[in-house]
């Protein structure tokens, strides 16, 4: 078990007896424990030291107030750091569907949980926000991918676009655009194919895609257990693509969060929301304050 960086920090600040202000010994100290803390979190190394950096420069010289011990109030200024790193701008879970029918692109890499996404987006959007959806996979590549999405929309009730075979990709996406405007949806989400790992076609066949649909929102689902590959990913889908926001997906797992901080460090694309289990209601809104809490354990 990890020993959660609060106690660490009472017990460095148990050894020491400083009173009033923190003094930079006592700061780079603590500081130590933070990183240590960080690293198990998985968080990546220069994102920990410029974390830590930043903290630094906050908590040197910082009053110890009264009602606080000294571990307690560097515990608070790395807790007020991690939610300023992790909120992206606007609100977490929101998103841009103002025009009806709205698309959403939905991108990753095979295996990161895109298929199961779009199903949960989907169902959070027809329950919650009370939209009409389409569904439709654009996954001619890997067997059974298309019938894999229209089995949970059975389930969850959600239409998905007929499956012709032989379609490619952008024929697909058109045929989802007319069958929305027709049908009267508020929001059409297209299911792209995935890769084992980026490769130039997929990147062409994504691209083409957009090009015709001209997504409102990009959503990249990674598997938040990959850390500095999920990051990896991102910056790649971002520069190739442009991706409006990240779905990070198995925040169930193990995984004590970290990924999450180094997506918000290196890419600053807002996180919108977590998946957190294969169960079609497993889909959370993103919260700041809850991956800081389990950083910090
Ligand atoms: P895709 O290839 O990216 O479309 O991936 P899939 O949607 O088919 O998901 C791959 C596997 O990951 C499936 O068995 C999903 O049930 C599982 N999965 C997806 N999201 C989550 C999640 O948030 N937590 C857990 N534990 N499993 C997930």
């Amino acid at each position: 078990m990890f020993e959660n960086l609060s106690d660490r920090l009472g017990g460095v600040f148990d050894r020491l007896t400083k009173q009033g202000a923190l003094s930079e010994d006592d700061v780079r100290t603590a500081l130590r424990e933070v990183r240590v803390a960080l690293l198990e979190a998985d968080v990546s190394l220069p994102v920990a030291r410029n974390f830590i950096k930043a903290v630094e420069k906050k908590a040197t010289g910082a009053a110890v107030t009264k009602s606080v011990t000294p571990g307690q109030q560097v515990v608070k200024i790395v807790h007020d750091e991690l939610i300023e790193v992790l909120s992206g701008e606007g609100e977490p879970g929101e998103l841009r569907i103002d025009q009806a029918p709205a698309p959403i692109l939905m991108v990753g890499l095979q295996g990161g949980g895109k298929t199961t996404t779009t199903a949960k987006l989907a169902k959070r959007l027809t329950e919650r926000d009370k939209k009409k959806v389409l569904m439709a996979s654009l996954d001619v590549q890997r067997p059974a991918a298309m019938e894999q999405l229209e089995v949970l929309g059975k389930q969850i009730g959600v239409d998905t676009l007929p499956i012709v075979k032989g379609e490619d990709p952008v024929a697909i996406a058109k045929r989802a655009k007319t069958q929305a405007s027709l049908g009267g949806y508020d929001v059409y989400m297209l299911d792209t194919a995935g890769r084992l790992s980026i490769d130039e076609e997929l990147m062409a066949q994504v691209a083409a895609v957009r090009d015709v649909a001209n997504p409102r929102e990009t959503l990249l689902v990674v598997d938040g257990l990959t850390g500095q590959d999920a990051v990896h990913t991102a910056e790649n889908f971002d520069e190739r693509i442009g991706i409006s926001g990240v779905v990070l997906t198995r925040m169930d797992g193990d995984g004590r969060g970290g990924a999450a901080l180094s997506m918000r460090a290196i890419t600053g694309k807002p996180i919108k929301f977590v998946g957190l289990g294969e169960k079609m209601d497993a889909l959370e809104t993103f919260e700041p304050d809850r991956v800081a809490g389990r950083i910090l354990g």
